[in-house]
């Protein structure tokens, strides 16, 4: 007797149709074809505990289960209940004449509870697409996979639950309005700058960076606040979109990093990696490929602490990514793509020791240890860097004095208005929305500044031996100041302002290696 049932494989952030058949012989052997993973392969032994313990036998027979179609990799546990619930109807515990409606995940306990799989979001779209009546899913994902309007999506705690639903018995599908999901989690932020007391210059860095969309590193000693300032950062950010907010759900989904209590992420995502992670868990990939720290920041900031630390060859890697928006993967067996659209925030100290040119403290660095610290962090990738700011401790005594800082919520209003005209501005231009996308001819025609500004601008960049590469940068910045200064032109106060975002290039940085 042959029988199907069908579940899903996830590839990228897509997901595709797996048919499993199982037919059942005479004889005692267990098969099973189409380039199935380890994981797979162990699946025999896990759905003939599960089954036992919910009072079926396993059949002995000759049980040859092929997985189509046979190209597509099948990876993970998830297809043990698909594989299972064939079996059982081989064996007419199951109602065979329902399973074609149905897309049937889950990995199972030994007890036969049903455990979380990944990727719930993009399978529940593809069974929409594909037009199934229901997707039945472990419970714990059925928040992340209610999202989908328009199928029944069924949360199940175990195998039993699942056979009698097949054989007829009611369930309530989980509906969620995501709409009013979506808006009613898209509360405040955790960490707000009203909390952030001083620190003028690097808080008003921070908008500008918002205000047009521009990576940024921040410079300074240890305990200045730097991590503080940058976790604070997506809460001055445009609120994230339906669609934005869809996308970088369906990445944490295929990541199984979605929190399961919560089925949308509704705020912009703040990642921010330890130095010692490695090039696939940054970037993504591996032999099961999964989503890196790039991707989860999709839509969101991804805040790089120390980034000297880093291992040069993974920050390399990340160039080409900060560039595309994307990254592609590519493997002897497979190719994906995940988006990864992010703020890139680095921080880093001035010198080894971190007290170069402060005030209170001695720095006790060599020249030659700058020097290799300098250049840690590659000129390639700080090119696309556009703000670099230095930042300096607030002294104790002078932050009792000072006023609550201005919430997050104030800022934000200044840099939605600010994208607005961004995006008005780059209407015609297909996937530009912010300055700091501008391509080079662009800011000829929209960031040139009048002869004045432009005179000042080519004396400050003699007086200060900034690097030619700062030139586009400062005009960039300066486009972003004129526009949260609602100023069609580029004039001589933003153009000075932009100047001083780039610490870096100066002289007596420059010498030291950078
Ligand atoms: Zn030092």
């Amino acid at each position: 007797m042959l029988v199907k049932t069908y579940c899903a494989a996830v590839n990228g952030l897509d997901a595709t149709i797996i048919t499993v058949e199982v037919n059942k012989s005479r004889g005692v052997m267990f098969h099973l074809t189409g380039l199935p993973d380890n994981a797979v392969r162990e699946s025999r032994d896990r759905i003939a505990a599960a089954l036992e313990n919910n009072g079926y036998r396993f059949p002995v027979a000759e049980i040859t289960i092929n997985m189509a179609p046979a190209d597509i990799r099948k990876e993970g546990s998830g297809y043990d209940l698909p594989i299972a619930i064939a079996i059982l109807a081989c064996e007419q515990k199951v109602d065979s004449e329902r399973l074609g409606d149905y897309i049937i995940i889950g990995e199972l306990g030994l007890d036969g509870r049903l455990q979380p799989i990944k990727g719930a979001l993009p399978i529940a779209i593809m069974a929409r697409a594909e037009k199934y009546k229901g997707l039945i899913v472990p419970k714990a994902n059925i928040r992340e996979a209610a999202v989908v309007n328009n199928i029944n999506v069924y949360g199940m705690e175990n195998i039993s639950e699942v056979i009698r639903f097949l054989n007829g018995d009611h369930a309530e599908p989980e509906i969620i309005d995501t709409r009013k999901l979506f808006f009613e989690q898209q509360s405040d932020y955790e960490f707000d700058f009203a909390d952030v007391k001083g620190q003028q210059n690097v808080k008003r860095a921070m908008e500008v960076a918002a205000a047009g969309g521009h990576n940024m590193i921040m410079i300074g000693p240890p305990g200045s606040g730097k991590s503080m300032l940058a976790k604070r950062l997506p809460s001055i950010l445009p609120p994230l979109s339906l669609s934005e907010s869809l996308e970088t759900t369906q990445i944490h989904s295929v990541a199984g990093k979605l929190n399961r209590e919560t089925s949308l992420i509704s705020q912009r995502p703040f990642r921010s990696p330890h130095h010692t992670i490695s090039q696939v868990a940054l970037v993504g990939g591996g032999s099961n490929p999964q989503p890196g720290e790039i991707s989860l920041a999709h839509n969101g900031v991804l805040f790089c602490d120390e980034l000297p630390e880093f291992n040069r060859s993974v920050l390399e890697v990340m160039r080409q990514p900060l560039e595309d928006r994307k990254i592609t993967i590519s493997r002897a067996k497979y190719t994906i793509e995940y988006p990864c659209s992010f703020m890139f925030v680095a921080s880093m100290n001035p010198c080894p020791c971190g007290y170069y040119g402060d005030p209170t403290h001695t720095c006790v660095c060599s020249p030659g240890q700058i020097q290799r610290y300098m250049s840690k962090i590659s000129g390639p990738l700080l090119d696309r860097i556009d703000i670099q700011c230095e930042i300096q401790p607030v002294a104790f005594n002078d932050l009792a004095k000072m006023e609550p800082g201005e919430p997050s919520s104030a800022i934000r209003e200044r840099v939605i208005a600010a994208r607005k005209i961004q995006e008005e501005r780059y209407r015609a231009f297909k996937g530009i929305h912010c300055n700091a996308q501008m391509t080079e001819r662009m800011l000829h025609d929209f960031a040139q500044p009048d002869a004045k500004s432009l005179e000042m601008l080519r004396m400050a960049m003699e007086r200060l031996k900034l690097s030619a590469r700062a030139y586009g940068r400062i005009l960039k910045v300066a486009r972003t100041i004129a526009d949260l200064a609602a100023s069609p032109e580029v004039q001589l106060p933003h153009i000075a302002e932009a100047v001083g975002y780039r610490n870096l290039d100066r002289g007596d940085w420059a010498e030291r290696g950078l």
